[in-house]
């Protein structure tokens, strides 16, 4: 089973619907998904001082109950919550599998202040929910620091846009081993230094559609020529492992899931 870690999905300012999904997937062989609202329905990126209001928030909401509700009725997708400063954290028990946290350099910041910041922290500990954080590299540092392994963090693009895959290595912060990352837009041979020095564990093939397209990325992958059971590992049991469905030890039935 190959599971795309890193797909965007979403039907208000960008249109990316679920049927799109499919078809990208469906022309690369690959089997499911995990699904994030676009950047694009969760604040404006390009405005430094956004503040959020109703209108935000409720186009915030509908972005991350659209992947909620393709979860619902398709086992093979899975819904991230992608939270910004209003940091719901009684969304978080609807069913969502895992989190997403983003933010560039140049784009408003989160309020890591702010007591709700840390409750919802707690909250995602306590479901044992994975982040995928795309931060600069400080607060990258900072988060992996403070999260401080009570949850798997997956640093996307193999660090790319938090400070480059050198820069992550540099700090050690690859070594820790509830660290992981995913393979969307890096290079191959950030994805072969990564797996010749933490072996294949914690590495998840995504493509960070539509930023890469399934076919290109798992291709790269393919093209490394990988001992099959890495393959397997980087390609779908990694993230059904940190998701905790797979078959053996999952929390549910699994009964279609190979
Ligand atoms: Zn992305």
């Amino acid at each position: 089973m190959i599971i795309d870690s890193h797909m965007h999905c979403g039907v208000q300012n960008s249109d990316l619907p679920i049927e799109t999904i499919r078809e990208y997937l469906g022309r690369a062989g690959i089997d499911g998904a995990c699904l994030y609202a676009p950047v694009e329905d969760i604040y404006d990126r390009y405005d430094w001082n956004f503040r959020d209001n109703a209108g935000w928030i409720r186009c915030r909401q509908r972005a991350n109950r659209y992947v909620l509700d393709i979860q619902k009725t398709n086992p093979n997708f899975h819904a991230y919550y992608f939270v910004w400063n209003d940091f719901r954290r009684e969304e978080l028990s609807q069913g969502y599998r895992g989190v997403k946290w983003h933010r560039h350099e140049s784009e408003p910041v989160y309020h890591y202040d702010d007591p709700r910041c840390e409750e919802f922290l707690q909250e995602v500990y306590r479901l044992g929910l994975p982040i995928v954080l795309e931060e600069s590299f400080e607060n990258t540092k900072y988060m992996v620091k403070r999260i401080d392994g009570r949850t798997p963090v997956i640093v996307p693009h193999l660090g790319g846009l938090n400070g480059g895959f050198q820069a992550i290595l540099r700090s050690g912060m690859w070594e820790s081993r509830t660290v992981y990352a995913d393979t969307a837009l890096a290079s191959s041979g950030e994805i072969s230094a990564f797996l010749d020095r933490y072996g294949s564990d914690r590495l998840l093939f995504g493509s960070d559609f539509p930023f890469g397209f399934p076919y290109e990325e798992i291709e790269k992958i393919a093209r490394l020529r990988l001992d099959p059971d890495d393959f397997d590992r980087v390609s779908g049991e990694n993230i059904l492992r940190l998701l905790r469905l797979e078959k053996t030890g999952g929390t549910d039935s699994g009964e279609d899931r190979k």
